[in-house]
């Protein structure tokens, strides 16, 4: 078995699983568009999944989401719970599709406003010189869109809307959001500075270098 990439199934999918477009290998989710800085040891502890999930037009696809190894069980259990909950997502595409790119680079700011779903991204996080969890595989973005991030400045992406009446959006006791809190998951709702509405993460006591 190819350790880099597995497909997870539900029983209640099987055979209702619609396909977006043709999934990619692990090679094109990790590596295309990918800044040459990325050191091969997180690139060896990558895997991608693929993820069945409920979408807007109540049908279920599957998404491709690509996540540091130690994670896999507790993503797969948590996506799994978001299927159950008919919880929509709206898009989970890896962040080398050249739909998000911007200068042949994925782009924060297009896989916001295209309300992807999506885990690893080799990137600072926004405004900062330190590496973002995402950069680890060790973060996960739900819905940016319909759970944008509400900083004093403003809302990014610009064009969204925090409104917890739209299915799909996180709010405190949210059973999604509580499910990666039992997990020992950080949401970015809950911070003080800004509130990050779409990202969980998973982070080390340190980062690994
Ligand atoms: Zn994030």
């Amino acid at each position: 078995m190819n350790l880099r990439s597995m497909a997870i199934f539900t029983s209640r999918t099987i055979g209702e699983k619609l396909l977006e477009k043709p999934l990619m290998d692990w090679e094109a989710a990790v590596l295309y568009g990918l800044n040459p800085l990325c050191p091969p040891t997180i690139l060896e502890s990558l895997v991608l999944l693929d993820i069945p999930y409920w979408d807007s037009g109540r049908e279920v696809r599957t998404g491709q989401l690509v996540i540091h190894r130690d994670l896999v069980a507790e993503v797969i259990f948590l996506f799994d719970l978001m299927l159950k909950l008919e919880f929509p997502i709206a898009m989970m595409r890896p962040v080398s599709d050249p739909i998000f790119f911007l200068d042949g680079r994925p782009s924060d700011a297009l896989l916001m406003s295209k309300n992807n779903t999506s885990g690893f991204h080799y990137r600072n996080i926004a405004g900062s010189t330190r590496l973002s969890w995402h950069a680890y595989g060790r973060a996960v973005d739900i819905n940016p869109l319909w759970n944008p991030c509400v900083t004093a400045s403003g809302i990014e992406p610009s064009e969204g809307r925090y409104d917890t009446s739209i299915p799909g959006t996180f709010f405190e006791n949210h059973p999604v959001v509580q499910a990666f809190l039992d997990a020992g998951w950080i949401w970015g709702g809950k911070w003080k500075q800004i509130q990050d509405y779409h990202h969980f993460e998973k982070p080390l006591q340190q980062t690994p270098f």
